[in-house]
Order: C-alpha cells, then sequence, then structure tokens
C-alpha cells in the first residue's frame, strides 16, 4: 500500500522584509486510492503545499515522505527519476508542449523513462482513448479546446503509471462541461485502477466529488473531512 506521509511541513518565503509562512506545520497522511479536495481562499497556501508533496519545492522545514523515502533526502537526480515512478502531475495550465501532437506529449515521459517503443506506442493510444481523445492522437494542442488539452495533460500525468496524482486547479480554465468530463475520467481512474487524485480547487461542483476534503487556512490545516 502506497503512502503519503507529510510531517511538520513548513515554508517560509523570506523574499520581503515581512517573512511568509505560507504553509505553517502541517500533518497529513494520504493513502492509495483516496480522492481528495484541498480548499481554502487564495493565498493559503494550497500551491506551495502540492509542490512540496511533489518535489518542486524545497520545505523550509518538516518532511514528505513517499513510501518512507524522504523526498528532501534525495539528490535532485534521484527525486526527479522518483517523481516520474511515483507522482503524475497536472497543472491548471497544461503545459504540454506546443510543438508535439498530443501522442508525442503524452509519450513524452516515457521516453524519458526509456521504455520501449512498443510499449510506448500502445499506452500513449491506450491513454489518449481513455480520456476520450482517440480521434485528437494527431493533433497539436493549438489544434484542440481548452477541455481537450486538459485531457491530454491527464493522460501524460498518467502515463508513467504513478500512484499518486496532483492536480493543482485542473478545472480553473474549463467551461462546465470540459470540468464534467475531466472530473469522469479522474474518478472513473480512481474506481477502477485505484489511483490516487489529490486535487485543488475552488469549483464547489469539484469538491463535491471529492471523498475527503481538508481546508487550509493561512497555511494550516482547520478542517480534514472524510465524505461517507
Ligand atoms: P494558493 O495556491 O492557496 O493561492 P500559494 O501557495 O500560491 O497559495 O501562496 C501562499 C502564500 O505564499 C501567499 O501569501 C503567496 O503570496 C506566497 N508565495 C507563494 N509563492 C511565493 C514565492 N515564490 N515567493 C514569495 N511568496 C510566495
Ligand atoms: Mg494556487
Amino acid at each position: 500500500m502506497s503512502v503519503i506521509k507529510i510531517s511538520n511541513l513548513t515554508k517560509i518565503y523570506n523574499k520581503t522584509q515581512v517573512p511568509v509562512h505560507a504553509v505553517n506545520g502541517i500533518n497529513l497522511t494520504f493513502e492509495e486510492g483516496e480522492f481528495v479536495a484541498i480548499v481554502g481562499p487564495s493565498g493559503c497556501g494550497k500551491t506551495t503545499f502540492m509542490n512540496m508533496i511533489g518535489g518542486l519545492e524545497e520545505p523550509t522545514s518538516g518532511s514528505v515522505e513517499i513510501n518512507e523515502t524522504n523526498i528532501s533526502a534525495l539528490t535532485s537526480n534521484q527525486r526527479i527519476n522518483f517523481r516520474l515512478q511515483n507522482i503524475g502531475f497536472i497543472f491548471q495550465s497544461y503545459n504540454l508542449i506546443p510543438v508535439l501532437t498530443s501522442k508525442e506529449n503524452v509519450a513524452f515521459i516515457m521516453q524519458l523513462q526509456n521504455k520501449p517503443k512498443n510499449e510506448i506506442e500502445e499506452r500513449t493510444t491506450q491513454l489518449l482513448q481513455s480520456v476520450g481523445l482517440g480521434n485528437k492522437i494527431n493533433s497539436k494542442p493549438n489544434q484542440m479546446s481548452g477541455g481537450e488539452q486538459q485531457r491530454v495533460a491527464v493522460a501524460r500525468a498518467l502515463a508513467s503509471k504513478p500512484k499518486f496524482v496532483l492536480a493543482d486547479e485542473p478545472t480553473a480554465n474549463l467551461d462546465s462541461k470540459a470540468t464534467t468530463q475531466l472530473l469522469d475520467i479522474m474518478k472513473k481512474l480512481n474506481e477502477e485502477e485505484n489511483m490516487t487524485f489529490i486535487f485543488t480547487t475552488h469549483d464547489q461542483r469539484v469538491v463535491d466529488k471529492a471523498r475527503r476534503i481538508i481546508t487550509l487556512e493561512d497555511g494550516k490545516v482547520i478542517s480534514d473531512q472524510i465524505i461517507s
């Protein structure tokens, strides 16, 4: 069973004269198969928190352990590899590579992992079909809608079969139809493949789908609610 264990996690930004406690002593555990929403007002520390879970930002103090590996203790190369194996990212701005087709964008991570060509071919096609883009395999980002691009980003995040998928405001730039489609896909992968999703959101319809809702305020957890 894969687990993320977060202990006393803190991030202080010292860029101005007044230090900003963006994340202020968070203790939480996430288990495989969870479907978690992280909510709270703008500036409460959601993005900083997610970036530290994924090893994109270094904590000021405290730790993130993924399956008992403290990710801060890894060298940056080890961390990149570890991240590729364990974590998929979906961002608000889809971060697709504009000159590549959907298929090439999804294949990219697997190429970094030196996967065999035929495996890459099979899995990219299967992933794009599973997010409903079987007919957009050879389209480039500027030939697709925002919702379609976000689904390519989901397929890409899943390419390395991560146990945990972190999504920072994944529906922020989507209309309601695209939001519903994206949520349905996340829910399906969660239920059928036991993939864990941790997502931040401002959208109540997205919050309503979560099975656990964590509320942050001023960098602290003020409520952690399991929905039965
Ligand atoms: P949220 O995603 O909930 O809106 P953030 O994690 O982006 O919150 O920000 C939390 C706090 O940290 C805010 O006060 C923000 O201004 C500050 N902050 C975020 N990133 C930086 C940074 N790179 N340098 C300085 N302050 C930052
Ligand atoms: Mg944010």
